[in-house]
């Protein structure tokens, strides 16, 4: 079929390039294979394509986080939500030790200390349960790349700690970022990956099994995140190239939801220096161009 076709041929494309890095500061992200290169797609009507190494599973790192703040809002609301939590871009790195000077709060859950918040507002069950229903199937950690982050996490743990002191997270430090490590361990592959991104780009329904995981307006807040903070600092370029809202994690996985069109995934885990895959930018690129993708675009 030509989409399948038209997808490997993007890979292809992308193939030659190799700048970038592996994640190196989880020890074990750094012993993946930086070959890996793989693209998902998966439509409001359920269809769905996986090409490349679409087999290989990796852990989910920080794309769990739009998903983890999905939950928090359906639990907690809006409003309580808001008031552990910002939507404002800090164009700051994923992991700045920084908070709002005026209110005490993470500026958004896309980062670090917002995901850590948003995180504290969860529980274990609830987190395994959530991602289950946003995936389509339970999902594992991956034991050994959790306990490679925790080990090292002091960053995530000084964050922690900040939060605690200003009252924005009440529970233990230790205790979220042990869950929140085990959170972004999950193990996924890039078509699990576009069965979520599509849920929430079918406002919130999810395309295969047609549970509704969220509702819409919690798809809606957490697409309109995910466009103004979900590529790190290099968020303004991605959607002025791109424009669609998106997230990266570590390692090296990136997912694309269009609204009302569907989700997509891509696997590629060299990192350029904002921390998003090089080529699964290379990628979207490509595809925001052939298919006209740009929310942007005027038709
Ligand atoms: N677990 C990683 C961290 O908190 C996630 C980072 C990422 O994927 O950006 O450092």
């Amino acid at each position: 079929s030509p989409l399948p076709d038209y997808m490997t041929e993007v890979l292809e494309a992308c193939s030659d390039e190799d700048d970038g890095e592996l994640a190196a500061y989880i020890p074990e992200l750094a012993e993946a294979d930086p070959s890996r290169l793989a693209l998902a797609l998966a439509t409001p009507d359920g269809t769905r394509y996986a090409v490349g190494d679409a087999d290989v599973r990796f852990t989910i790192q920080s794309i769990s986080k739009p998903f983890a703040y999905a939950l928090a809002l359906v639990d907690h609301g809006l409003d309580a939500v808001l008031e552990h939590v910002g939507v404002e871009p800090s164009g700051e790195a994923f992991n700045e030790i920084s908070l709002d000077p005026s209110t005490n709060r993470p500026l958004n859950p896309m980062i670090n200390a917002g995901a850590i918040t948003v995180h504290s507002l969860l529980d274990a069950d609830r987190v395994a349960a959530g991602f289950a229903a946003f995936a389509g199937r339970d999902l594992e950690v991956d034991e050994q790349v959790y306990a490679s982050e925790l080990a090292t996490a002091d960053r995530n743990h000084a964050i922690a700690y900040m939060l605690r002191n200003h009252g924005i997270i009440d529970a233990d430090p230790h205790a979220v970022v042990d869950g929140y490590t085990r959170q972004c361990s999950l193990l996924v592959d890039v078509g699990d990956l576009a069965v979520m991104a599509a849920t929430l780009a079918n406002a919130g329904t999810h395309p295969v099994t047609g549970e509704q995981v969220v509702p819409r307006w919690v798809a809606r807040q957490t697409l309109a995140v995910m466009t103004t903070c979900g590529m790190y600092d290099a968020a303004g370029d991605w959607f002025t190239t791109v424009g669609i809202p998106a997230k990266s994690g570590v390692s090296g996985g990136l997912i694309g939801a269009l609204p009302g069109k569907g989700g997509f995934a891509a696997l590629s885990p060299r990192l350029d220096r904002h921390g998003n895959s090089t080529r699964g930018v290379r990628i979207f690129e490509r595809l925001s161009g052939d298919m006209g993708m740009h929310l942007m675009e005027v038709p």
